[in-house]
């Protein structure tokens, strides 16, 4: 399943950031998730616990930000909401875009639990961005 192997570089990421935090536990993991992302949110919520247990995240809360796509018109320059990755343009019909949001995918935040007192959000890694494969 794509959703599982998503999960699972989350996972990989956030173990990263612990294991050079030197904690255990992740608290709160704040995701980015474009609509255009490929990704099926309810797969991922069905992924989710399987990928996380016996891990950091086992127990941590997760948020998740949705992304709408917005793309801009190459021949028009006009932007729009692009609900599918090949709608055209609703003003001149073409389908030549820059794609400007809904393809993120990345680890926005993670705050980590230290021994029994909160910490301040980490600041995301600047490698967050999942490697996918479509
Ligand atoms: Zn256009």
């Amino acid at each position: 399943m794509h959703e599982l192997s998503i999960a699972l570089g989350i996972v990989k990421i956030a173990e990263q950031e612990a294991r050079k935090a030197g904690v255990r536990q992740v608290k709160k993991i704040t995701l980015d998730i474009g609509h255009l992302a490929g990704v099926e949110f309810e797969a991922l919520d069905f992924a989710w616990p399987l990928a996380v247990k016996d891990t950091v995240l086992e127990g941590a809360e997760r948020v998740i930000n949705k992304i709408a796509g917005q793309a801009r018109c190459l021949e028009c320059d006009k932007h729009y909401a692009l609900h599918h990755l090949y709608d055209g343009c609703p003003y001149c019909g073409s389908y030549f875009k820059d794609i400007m949001k809904g393809k993120e995918l990345l680890v926005r935040s993670l705050e980590l639990l230290m021994s029994g007192q909160d910490q301040p959000v980490a600041d995301a890694p600047a490698d967050n961005e999942l490697v996918t494969k479509n």
